[in-house]
C-alpha cells in the first residue's frame, strides 16, 4: 500500500477535496504563551478516492502524538447524558438472546456509556488509548485498558475473556488509519448471534451543511453508509439495520452481524444508501462544490467578523471543541476578531488555542462582559447553548452560526 492509499480498497488514486495548509493538531491546546515558541505544524489535506470514493485526510500522524492524552470527556453537556440512555434503549432493543447481554465497547472514553450499561445489569469493558482517562474510568468502577484498539488487542481480550454479545464502536472508524485492523479486531471479539453498533458522523450532513471543520487531524475518515457497507463487507460482516441521530452535526448507527448470522436487511438500509447516491456524495463533483463551498464560507465569515469589529463591537466564542479550532484556523481567526472563546470545560479554561493562540475563559468570564456577537463554534449544541445564555441574549448579544453560510440564530 503506498503512504496515500485509500485505506478502505487500497487504490492510489485520488483528488483533492480541501487544502488546509500546514495547521497544529485541533486538540494541542497551549498552556500558556510561553509554549507557543514550541508549536508543531502539520499540512492537512482531505481527499476523495477515485475508486471507491472514500473520503480521508491524506496525511497519517502517530496514533501516540493524537491521543494518548485525549481532553474530551463524553461526562460534560447533559444532552450525551440523554443520549447514553437512549443508545442504551436502542441497543437492547435490537440485540438477539439474552436481556442482560455482555458489552465490549472500542474507545470507552470515560466509561459513561458502559456505566449506563452495568446499570442496565450488563457486564462490561471499554479499551480507550488515552491512558488519563481510562484510569479515571477505572477509578470509576469501569474495567478499562488503556491501549489502542486493533487485532493485537482484540486477540488478547478473546484470549482472556471470549466474546461479546454486543461490540460497541461509536465514533472511533473517524479515528483511526488502520481501518482493516479495527474491523478485523471487531469481527474476532463479536458472538456467532451478537450484534456490532458502528456510529460515525454521516458524511451525508458533513456534506450538506458544510462541515469541514469536523476535518482534523485526529479524523482520518469520513463515513458514508456506503463506506461502512464496503468495509463491513470486506470482513464477512453485514449491516442490517441503521438508524440517524441528531448527535455531532448527524451521525448514523449502523448494525452489524457476521454474515453468517443471516440478519435479513431492515429496509432502511437501501433507503439510506439511495438517499447518499441521490446526493452526489459518493462521486467527485460533489466534492469539488464542496471545497468551493468552504473557501467562500471563510470569505463570508471574516467579512461578517471584520464588518462588526469595525463597527466597535465586542466578538467571542463559543466552544472550545477540537472542530472549532479547525474552522479558526481555516478561516485564519485571532484575538483581532475573536476576543476569547467561552467553554465550560475546566480542562481548557486558562489556556490558548492552538494555531491561533486566543484565549478561552468561563462562560461565567462571558457573562460577565458587554459581549455583542458570540460566534458558535459548538454549533452541534446551538440550542443548548442559546438556553443557557438566555440572559445574555436577553441583554441584546447576538449568536451567530458559522455554517453552512454565516447566519444569526
Ligand atoms: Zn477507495
Amino acid at each position: 500500500m503506498t503512504a496515500h492509499a485509500c485505506r478502505i480498497c487500497s487504490s492510489p488514486d485520488h483528488d483533492l477535496v480541501l487544502d488546509f495548509g500546514d495547521v497544529v493538531l485541533a486538540d494541542a491546546f497551549l498552556p500558556s504563551a510561553a509554549a507557543i515558541a514550541g508549536e508543531q505544524r502539520y499540512p492537512l489535506t482531505l481527499v476523495i478516492c477515485r475508486q471507491c470514493f472514500h473520503l480521508q485526510i491524506k496525511e497519517v500522524l502517530d496514533p501516540k502524538l493524537l491521543f494518548s492524552e485525549y481532553v474530551w470527556e463524553t461526562g460534560i453537556p447533559a444532552s450525551i447524558r440523554r443520549y447514553c440512555h437512549e443508545f442504551a434503549d436502542a441497543v437492547l432493543g435490537r440485540a438477539a438472546g439474552s436481556a442482560t447481554p455482555s458489552i465490549f465497547e472500542i474507545a470507552s472514553n470515560d466509561g459513561t456509556m458502559l456505566k449506563e450499561f452495568r446499570s442496565r445489569g450488563c457486564d462490561v469493558i471499554g479499551v480507550d488509548p488515552a491512558r488519563n482517562i481510562a484510569q479515571k474510568a477505572n477509578a470509576a468502577g469501569i474495567p478499562t485498558v488503556a491501549d489502542f484498539f486493533g487485532e493485537r488487542v482484540a486477540r488478547d481480550l478473546l484470549a482472556r475473556h471470549g466474546q461479546w454479545d454486543i461490540v460497541i464502536a461509536r465514533n472511533v472508524l473517524a479515528h483511526v488509519a488502520d481501518l482493516h485492523g479495527l474491523v478485523a479486531g471487531l469481527r474476532l471479539l463479536l458472538a456467532t448471534e451478537g450484534t456490532a453498533v458502528i456510529e460515525v458522523p454521516h458524511l451525508l450532513n458533513m456534506y450538506r451543511e458544510l462541515q469541514y471543520d469536523q476535518v482534523f487531524h485526529e479524523h482520518a475518515g469520513y463515513h458514508s453508509l456506503d463506506s461502512i457497507v464496503r468495509l463491513c463487507g470486506m470482513h464477512e460482516l453485514v449491516v442490517f439495520d441503521v438508524e440517524h441521530l441528531w448527535i455531532h452535526g448527524g451521525t448514523i448507527r449502523a448494525y452489524v452481524a457476521h454474515a453468517a448470522a443471516g440478519r435479513q436487511p431492515a429496509v432502511a438500509v437501501a433507503q439510506v444508501l439511495a438517499e447518499e447516491e441521490a446526493t452526489g456524495i459518493l462521486g467527485l463533483v460533489a466534492w469539488k462544490q464542496f471545497g468551493e463551498r468552504a473557501r467562500t464560507q471563510k470569505r463570508l465569515l471574516r467579512a461578517e467578523l471584520s464588518s462588526v469589529r469595525a463597527a466597535g463591537k465586542m466578538v467571542v466564542g463559543y466552544g472550545a471543541s477540537a472542530k472549532g479550532q479547525s474552522m479558526i484556523q481555516f478561516c485564519e481567526l485571532d484575538e483581532q476578531l475573536v476576543r476569547y472563546v467561552a467553554d465550560k470545560s475546566t480542562m481548557k479554561i486558562g489556556k490558548l488555542t492552538p494555531g491561533s493562540h486566543i484565549p478561552i475563559v468561563s462562560p461565567e468570564r462571558m457573562r460577565a462582559d458587554p459581549v455583542n456577537v458570540v460566534l458558535v463554534f459548538a454549533w452541534n449544541f446551538a440550542q443548548e447553548i442559546l438556553e443557557q445564555e438566555s440572559a445574555l441574549r436577553a441583554r441584546g448579544a447576538q449568536f451567530l452560526h458559522p455554517i453552512p453560510e454565516p447566519h444569526y440564530l
